[in-house]
């Protein structure tokens, strides 16, 4: 018979985790240090990181390379309510939704599919993005208590948000209709006084011709969200993040943390860079044509050596529903900036509206008195 400490023992040594070398607890990724650090002891392993030069992956060949694909030391949760997928660690469970904060989540079989190659690390700690929640909440006096709920049960987590690249070459094929400008002296006659008088002018013409040829164009990494989950606006007011902060994946930098499965596969991912690259394409062609005007009546795109990259970028996020609609409040983990959407708490605004109208009427009373 084992007894419980033996089974704790077993566990940990099942567990991926990087253990804390001088107590033996989970270490987590920590911000501040950019390295790993024990929560109990405070130990810190730093993490060395790295560059590859060589992370463009062949988009032909994507989901047949197993060694681009997340392995068995994650799990995917999936939430009930809002069908957000997570990544975690598989020793780590999921007690609520990061996405809309619901507690209808649950352990799923679906696979994570493909890893990420390179990741903003979080720079902005939970401590940091708790205080920017707390400020943020004290100056929004009309949302409702149930925000101030969230912030209280410190429902906050840091969540990397999926997104894919895209190098392409491109050689199109075009035809364009070329219009130019030319001048012909016009004369009419126009009448003054009821005496004709011949009056000559410069009109301006457009002659136009149809002309066909070849553009080519060289797209690198063409950036493009894999996430569906948190709002578009919202996720705009946080942006940029600075690339250049990009490094390659590991595991370590996860611990702690949570990763959105994608939601836009790496397919439509592409569909999405295709309609960026054709109007760039287009754009470009306009510009390359020599003529007064350029239309581009028909272009067609050959799409070569396509690679992609699969990103991870940190947002601190904080969820809520009200009303069945889901409210978020994030901060940009590299950056810092904030932003987050409420609802307005109708109770208070008349209650406010009640104490105004109450003050307006003392006063009336005291200057008639
Ligand atoms: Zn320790
Ligand atoms: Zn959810």
């Amino acid at each position: 018979m084992t007894s419980f400490d033996d089974q704790q023992t077993a566990l940990k040594e099942d567990t991926e985790n990087i253990k804390c070398p001088s107590c033996g607890g989970n270490t987590e990724f920590d911000p501040a240090s950019g390295g790993l650090k024990c929560p109990f002891c405070s130990h810190e392993i730093p993490i060395e990181a790295t560059f590859d030069q060589n992370v463009e992956l062949d988009f032909k060949k994507a989901g047949t390379d197993l060694n681009h694909l997340w392995k068995d030391d994650v799990r995917v949760f999936s939430c009930g309510n809002c069908g957000a997928e997570s990544v975690l660690d598989a020793n780590v469970v999921a007690d609520f939704c990061s996405f809309c904060g619901s507690s209808h989540i649950a352990v799923t079989e679906h696979d994570a599919g493909i890893a990420p190659g390179l990741v903003i690390p979080f720079h902005i700690s939970k401590e940091e993005a708790h205080a920017k929640f707390q400020d943020w909440i004290k100056g929004h006096f009309f949302a409702p208590t149930k925000l101030k709920e969230t912030y209280r049960l410190n429902k906050i987590s840091g969540a990397y948000l999926p997104y894919w690249t895209y190098d392409s070459k491109t050689f199109s094929h075009y035809v364009v209709r070329v219009g130019n400008y030319y001048y012909v002296t016009e004369t009419r006659t126009v009448y003054e006084d009821g005496k004709p008088r011949t009056v000559t002018e410069q009109v301006r013409k457009i002659r136009w011709h149809q002309q066909s040829g070849n553009y080519r164009k060289f797209f690198d990494d063409v950036l493009i969200k894999a996430s569906t989950t948190v709002d578009a606006k919202l996720l705009q007011n946080v942006q940029p993040f600075q690339l250049a902060g990009l490094t390659d994946y590991k595991t370590e930098y996860m611990s702690g943390f949570l990763a959105e499965r994608y939601s836009v596969s790496l397919q439509q991912g592409f569909k999405k860079a295709q309609d960026y690259m054709e109007q760039r394409i287009v754009n470009g062609i306009e510009g390359s044509v020599a003529g007064d005007i350029v239309e581009v009546v028909n272009v067609s795109t050959d799409y070569s050596d396509i690679t992609y990259k699969h990103l991870l970028l940190p947002l601190w996020i904080s969820s809520f529903q009200f009303n069945q609609k889901v409210y978020q409040f994030i901060v940009n983990g590299q950056s810092g900036k904030v932003a987050g959407n409420y609802p307005l708490s109708f109770v208070k605004i008349a209650l406010v509206s009640i104490g105004v109208l109450i003050v307006i009427f003392i006063v009336y009373l005291l200057i008639q008195g």
